[in-house]
């Protein structure tokens, strides 16, 4: 393990994930030298060729175009998802349907045209250094931390598997399947993805996966080739401050994810951008973050303790309303937008909801270590 003190004027950005590229990008693109260390030999070892969802529904902007203004590259294969299928836990099936792109379906990992592949390839050509295999443990100097969670609020998974399926998206929402959270199958260019992303009851995540096989396969005809088992974490949490020893604290290092479903990647970018932004022009990190995150992370944690009240029979009720609301893209703008009702049940959803983010073991009052789990507990 390296224990970095630096020397030197360079930005030391740990971690490679999209909180950290972006970071770099971002540093790059304004002149800055820049030494990305990431602890695996490639990017995206976390997610092995995984299909994600980069969703278009928290910005009336196209999040393609909300990339390229933010200076990220798109030049990774993204498939424009405007319909897919949605299941109760009755099999009944209910049609999602939006005009523009609900979310684009990328890859992830290491492979070429994957997003993680695109961002590495666009922070070396903007001269960014790219360390693989320099794990950190501590942070000296300028630096900015983007390793990834630290703890495991949700957990999804399933398989990966080659498939002579027809592109596209199937959703089922039981708690059978997948406690208080969603089944997903994801296919594109002869490559998919099952998963049951659960929010509770990880020990019997086995039992789950062996259901949400068996689910699709019946709903969806799921035809699997060569399957490899696969499995993710998510970290949720509101930090009071992102900053630990001095250093921002980007993507889901900070616990910045989307508390409802765990749609992270663009929380990730962002932050990245931010603490670049923070770096390059000496704001106040918590300030930036605060203003253009903090709404949405906390609409989120309140989307998050109803839906876990919603139960299968709450399930029904949302998807039967995104189907007659006709598009399910303005629907889940509404459903993710912050707003009155945010602000109004914040209180009582703070009350009830809390990240597993805590190492009991820890009493540093202001440590600089990367893996400290110490930060405040969500505000
Ligand atoms: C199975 C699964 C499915 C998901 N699906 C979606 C989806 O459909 N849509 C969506 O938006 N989000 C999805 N997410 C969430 C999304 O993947 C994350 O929010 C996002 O990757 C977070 O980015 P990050 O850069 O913060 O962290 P990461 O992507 O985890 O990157 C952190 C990097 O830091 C490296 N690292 C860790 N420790 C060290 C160290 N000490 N020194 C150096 N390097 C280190 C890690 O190896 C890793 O490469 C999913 C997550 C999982 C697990």
């Amino acid at each position: 393990m390296a224990h970095l003190h630096l020397t030197q004027d360079a930005v030391h950005v740990a971690g490679a994930g999209p909180a950290g590229l972006a970071t770099a990008i971002t540093l790059a693109r304004a002149g800055r030298r820049v030494v990305v260390h990431e602890a695996h030999p490639t990017v995206g070892a976390r997610f092995r060729r995984d299909l994600q969802g980069l969703e278009n529904w928290t910005t009336d902007e196209d999040v393609l175009e909300w990339l390229r203004r933010l200076g990220i590259t798109t030049a990774f294969a993204a498939r424009p998802c405007h319909a897919g299928t949605a299941f109760d836990a009755r099999g009944r099936a209910y049609a999602v349907r939006s005009r523009l792109p609900l979310f684009y379906m990328v890859e992830r990992g290491p492979d070429p045209g994957s997003l993680d592949a695109a961002l590495l390839a666009q922070a070396r050509a903007l001269g960014a250094e790219v360390r693989f295999g320099s794990r950190l443990d501590r942070l000296g100097g300028v630096g900015v931390l983007a390793l990834g969670p630290r703890a495991a609020d949700a957990i999804a998974v399933g398989y990966h598997f080659d498939t002579t399926m027809r592109d596209g998206f199937w959703i089922l929402c039981d708690d059978d399947v997948a406690p208080k959270g969603y089944a997903y199958l994801l296919v594109m260019n002869g490559r998919g993805t099952v998963k049951s992303c659960m929010f509770a009851d990880f020990k019997r995540e086995s039992l789950y996966v062996e259901r949400t096989v068996a689910a699709f396969e019946r709903l969806a005809d799921l035809k699997m080739v060569a399957p490899q088992r696969h499995g993710g974490v998510g970290n949720f949490r509101v930090p009071d401050s992102a900053l630990s020893g001095g250093h921002p604290l980007a993507g889901e290092q900070a616990g910045f994810q989307d508390t409802l479903w765990g749609f992270g990647m663009r929380f990730a970018i962002t932050s990245g951008v931010l603490a670049a932004r923070s770096v390059l022009e000496g704001i106040d990190y918590d300030a930036l973050w605060r203003r253009e995150l903090m709404p949405w992370l906390q609409a989120s944690v309140v989307n998050r303790v109803l839906y876990e009240r919603c139960g299968n029979g709450g399930y029904v009720w949302l998807l039967r309303a995104q189907r007659s609301s006709g598009d399910a893209r303005r629907f889940l703008r509404w459903l993710y937008r912050p707003g009155f009702a945010t602000r109004l049940l914040l209180p009582w959803a703070r009350a009830r909801y809390r990240s597993r983010r805590h190492d009991l073991a820890c009493n540093h009052a202001d440590c600089t270590c990367i893996w400290c789990r110490c930060r405040d507990e969500y505000a």
